[in-house]
């Protein structure tokens, strides 16, 4: 199929793109990569009379790491740029993992981080990332600029907490710990193929002499498993004061088992995903804490 006929208006400036978008005479979209939003006008789901890009906006174009040491990317950075940033693969490891889940090379090259979070797919790996990275995200409309915590972030399929006539401007991730271990897993039926179900897994290791070698710290975030991204808190309370050793994996396995709901669709069981979460999370924590130092 084809689109509906829209206009398409490329603003050089974020002041021109919130004016585009706050005018209530047509409705407008905006458009970054286009690799979810294209193929939504091809197939209808989508019927705005006005694109807007914002990928040649100069002031949307940074990714860098600012004086509180929190990495920042602004919402024309493209994925494929984000994961091979050496300030990304070295303080935030986790995220370039999980970017590079995403789909296959021509995906990443035209799709942006911002694109992903703000078109929010529950199977998407970059949701869950940022959640278990805790970033935050600023977000600019007609009424100002806001910044919304990633818990808050998120809030149904394909929904999130940016109106329509507002854009996600950048994503921030604060500081992690130096030599924090991490991993990103997912089961998919294909390579590229969006996941049936993942987990990002974030560990530190307790290096104090009271309770060396033990877990200090987890994270763990499921995607693929309920409309928004999960974190499991008793997952998380398995692993801690743990060696992360059989017993500690195996109570994490049971908490993913005994606290996630997905539901069932074309794509799998809730019983299926819910297996897969807890097999996953083990190789994930185990993967994670090998990296702890
Ligand atoms: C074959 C294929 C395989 C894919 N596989 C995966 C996968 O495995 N995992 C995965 O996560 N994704 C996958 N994707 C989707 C891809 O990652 C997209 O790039 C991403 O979902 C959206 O980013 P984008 O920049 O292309 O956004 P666009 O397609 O331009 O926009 C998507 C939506 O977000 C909105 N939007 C975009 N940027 C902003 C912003 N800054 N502020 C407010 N709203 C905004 C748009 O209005 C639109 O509603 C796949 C896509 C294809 C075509």
């Amino acid at each position: 199929m084809k689109p509906t006929s829209f206009d398409y208006i490329a603003p050089s400036t974020l002041g021109e793109a919130v004016a585009l978008l706050a005018d209530e005479e047509r409705e407008a979209k905006v458009v970054a990569g286009g690799q979810s939003l294209i193929p939504m006008l091809n197939m209808r789901l989508a019927r705005p009379e006005l694109l807007v890009d914002i990928t040649r906006i100069p002031e949307l174009g940074g990714i860098h790491v600012d004086e509180t040491g929190s990495l920042r990317i602004g919402a024309a950075v493209r994925q494929a740029r984000a994961a091979a940033d050496t300030a990304v693969r070295d303080g935030w490891p986790l995220l370039a993992a999980a970017v590079e889940h995403i789909g296959h090379p021509q995906i990443r090259n035209r799709g942006t981080v911002c694109g992903s979070l703000a078109h929010h797919d529950p199977a998407a790996e970059l949701p869950a990332a940022a959640l278990a990275l805790d970033a935050r995200f600023v977000i600019t409309g007609p009424r100002g600029t806001r910044t919304v915590d990633a818990g808050d972030f998120f809030v149904a399929t394909f929904s999130t907490a940016v109106e329509a006539d507002e854009l996600l401007t950048e994503v921030v991730f604060p500081p992690r710990p130096a030599g924090h271990g991490w991993s990103f897993e997912e089961l998919t039926r294909r390579h590229g193929d969006f996941a049936t179900v993942g987990v990002a897994v974030l560990l530190e290791r307790d290096t104090g002499p009271d309770r060396p070698d033990t877990v200090r710290d987890a994270r763990v975030v499921f995607s693929g498993a309920a409309p928004v991204p999960v974190r499991l808190p008793a997952a998380e309370a398995a692993l801690v004061g743990s060696t992360a050793g059989e017993q500690a994996l195996a109570a994490a396995a049971g908490a993913a088992l005994a606290g996630l709901t997905p539901s069932d669709d074309i794509h799998a069981t809730a019983e299926y995903r819910r297996e897969g979460a807890a097999h996953l999370l083990v190789r994930a924590c185990t993967t994670a804490w090998e990296r702890c130092s």
